[in-house]
């Protein structure tokens, strides 16, 4: 096979070996695995913006779309230090999958920008989002590709890509974007539905694993969109939330800390860091205390070889992307850690994305009780044929998950065939 060696990172490493993994358990045509190894398209571009200092900074984006075999590309924009291609690219074909998983009618996509958005202004967070939007123009649209936050990116983000969108096409154009403000067609719930998909898929896993939910100790990495929703959702279901932490470091508490008020405490001050009534310590060590369930719900590669042996909990369920090695995933399924994969366990954030979609595109609005219990029914019909499907070929959830995902890209791509 030819190696895509423009693509190369860890993280596109790990998601080739994976598909290819995948792709001999569901004997698949190999043309075809030759197709869904490549992404159709990537663009990098810089992105100058006037900082504001005066001087003129450039930084490097970029927008990739994994697959279209299913219909337009979804996938979210993030920003962080860490992006370049190879995590992009990586990140958008984990899209296609969990799309394909979530029976979404989309292809993965992913956009990113190098940067630190802590250390921008808002002012210069706009620019950098509109030059950025400008320069991606060509990629996206709301039958194209259409965007969403995802890390460093929230709906703010959203509001800008949208409006910079519309002034090129000289008419509002809501539907290039999911995950905007209510008031320009945002959906109820949608900031909510990746931290309340975790939430239910756990449901699912304790009634398989003939456990209660309340009472259980949850420890949460992130306090982000995803884990402050999952942290909030869990203490009000009776969960015991012993520890949580974000850029700012962790705090521990083993009677529980009040979620309501650490959610109070970062609002005034940023970061769960210096909560008064409970413990600091670092990112690293919160991942690594006693605990039924662990929640990364922050950066990738945190669940590693060299620490993976020291993690407690015996349920993880990945709220961030690719936050598990595969080293590591290997170590946690020999000692009987039932690890919930990214492709399913945040994939609320993505339904609910089709659902503010669909009810853009219909100018017809739901309520959020009718969002939720359909995120629900989702979510739970998901977690149940992976569940299945995972004791029916004796293989992990995320070898089940990613089997179901890319089955159903595959089957696309088969009936389409391929052009000319
Ligand atoms: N960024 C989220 C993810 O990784 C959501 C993507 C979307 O809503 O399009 O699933």
């Amino acid at each position: 096979m030819v190696d895509s060696q423009e693509f190369d990172s860890e993280l596109h490493r790990t998601a080739l070996a994976q598909l290819d993994r995948v792709a001999a358990r569901l004997h698949l045509d190999p043309d075809i695995h030759e197709r869904l190894r490549f992404p159709r398209r990537a663009l990098v571009v810089s992105v100058p913006i006037r900082m504001d200092a005066g001087r003129t900074q450039v930084f490097i984006g970029y927008r990739v779309h994994h697959n279209t075999a299913l219909g337009p590309t979804k996938g979210g924009l993030r920003y962080h230090e860490d992006v370049n291609l190879g995590e992009v690219t990586a990140l958008a074909m984990l899209m296609t999958w969990k799309c394909g998983l979530m029976e979404l009618p989309y292809g993965g996509a992913k956009g990113g920008v190098r940067c630190n958005p802590r250390e921008l202004s808002r002012a210069e967070l706009e620019h950098l989002t509109r030059r950025y939007t400008a320069e991606i123009i060509l990629l996206i649209g709301p039958d194209h590709d259409i965007p969403a936050p995802d890390l460093g990116t929230d709906e703010q983000t959203m509001a800008w890509m949208m409006d910079t969108y519309s002034m090129t096409q000289g008419k509002s154009v809501p539907g290039v974007v999911t995950g905007k403000p209510l008031i320009i067609g945002g959906s109820a719930g949608r900031r909510e539905a990746t931290g309340r998909g975790i939430v239910y898929v756990l449901y699912q896993a304790a009634r398989h694993l003939g456990h209660e939910l309340r009472g259980r100790k949850v420890v949460v990495q992130g306090f982000g969109n995803v884990g402050s929703v999952a942290a909030r959702l869990l203490w009000r279901d009776g969960c015991v939330i012993t520890g949580v932490s974000d850029f700012g470091g962790g705090v521990w508490n083993p009677a529980g800390l009040d979620i309501r008020q650490l959610e109070a405490h970062v609002a005034e001050s940023g970061s769960v860091a210096g909560f008064p009534g409970a413990d600091p310590l670092t990112n690293a060590d919160l991942l690594e205390q006693p605990c039924d369930i662990l929640v990364p719900a922050a950066v990738g590669s945190q669940i590693r070889e060299d620490n993976a042996e020291r993690i407690k909990a015996s349920v993880v369920v990945e709220g961030a992307n690719g936050p598990t090695t595969p080293e590591a995933d290997a170590l946690l399924h020999d000692r009987g850690v039932t690890v919930i994969p990214d492709v399913l366990a945040n994939a609320g954030g993505v339904v609910v994305s089709y659902f503010e979609w669909v009810q853009g595109l219909q100018y017809y609005f739901w309520k959020e009780s009718e969002i939720t219990s359909r995120l629900q029914e989702i979510m739970a019909r998901a977690f149940n044929r992976v569940w299945a499907l995972a004791r029916k070929e004796g293989v992990d959830l995320r070898t089940a998950a990613l089997m179901e995902g890319v089955r159903r890209v595959a089957e696309g791509h088969r009936v389409r065939g391929l052009y000319p």
